[in-house]
């Protein structure tokens, strides 16, 4: 039985305070309603705000996730930041190939499956993105495109190494937009990416990996999108900035997981 992993990708939003009080307030939640053992949580703000989430999640079972990271350990990377300084602050988990990030600073899949080695090397888990455009999906092309970031991303990863990654399925279309894709939808293409990781490693490994959904999750849909049998939580962008609209996200997950 995979687990679910509820994860809030907080983007370019939160200060300090902010960010505190909303750690705190989804802590304080899940402290009087827990979550059940299947379901995993991750709060992934932006660097300058990692240490204060951390301290304000300390002790409550909440993992601390980066939104990125560079692949080298140190170095003349001016504006990067290195996994063991990810470590350092706390973060057990990093997003990768964000299609934001593949967007709009130019990561394609050599430089994700670099970023994806070192998180590995350094104890990270990461989340890595997949997902196709409007363009892409009308032309019929998304299993072709999906399949190939995940080949791509995932290039030369042995089968040991492949136990800790996350991948998550975010069709471009669907984040930030409100338009989510059907569970149909989603499904579909969750089943099609567990097909290449069945033929790129094993049936058995393939069945042991987390995928989310990601693309406008909200607590009103987010019980449909994760009962899809390969659904397997979801990556929460807009939704996770509301302690409530989170908080029922998880309870979605929570209610299915028993
Ligand atoms: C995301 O940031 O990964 C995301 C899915 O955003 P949203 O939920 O706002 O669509």
């Amino acid at each position: 039985m995979r687990p679910y992993i509820v994860a809030g990708n907080w983007k370019m939003h939160m200060d300090s305070e902010s960010g505190t009080a909303l750690a705190r307030s989804i802590h304080e939640g899940l402290a009087a309603d827990p979550p059940s053992d299947g379901v995993s949580v991750v709060l992934c703000p932006p660097f300058p705000v990692l240490s204060s989430v951390q301290a304000a999640i300390a002790g409550s079972g909440i993992g601390l996730g980066a939104q990125n990271m560079h692949n080298e350990d140190h170095g003349a990377f001016t504006g990067e930041v290195a996994p063991g300084m990810l470590r350092a602050v706390g973060c057990t988990f990093v997003i990768l190939g964000h299609s934001e990030r593949r967007q709009h600073f130019h990561e394609d899949d050599a430089f994700i499956n670099r970023k994806l080695r070192a998180a590995l090397t350094h104890g990270l888990t990461p989340i890595v993105c997949v997902g196709e455009t409007l363009e892409q999906r009308e032309a019929g092309i998304t299993e072709e495109v999906v399949g190939g970031q995940v080949r791509g991303v995932l290039a030369g990863i042995t089968a040991q190494e492949m136990k800790g990654v996350v991948l998550a399925y975010e069709p471009i279309w669907a984040i930030g937009t409100g338009r989510t894709a059907t569970p149909e939808q989603a499904q579909e293409v969750h089943a099609d990416i567990r097909g290449v990781l069945a033929s790129l490693f094993d049936r058995g490994l393939a069945d042991r990996i987390v995928i989310q959904y990601g693309g406008s999750v909200k607590a009103d849909n987010a019980a449909e999108l994760f009962a899809c049998p390969d659904v397997d939580g979801g990556l929460i962008g807009g939704a996770s900035l509301k302690a409530q609209d989170f908080l029922a996200i998880i309870r979605a997950a929570s209610t299915l997981a028993g």
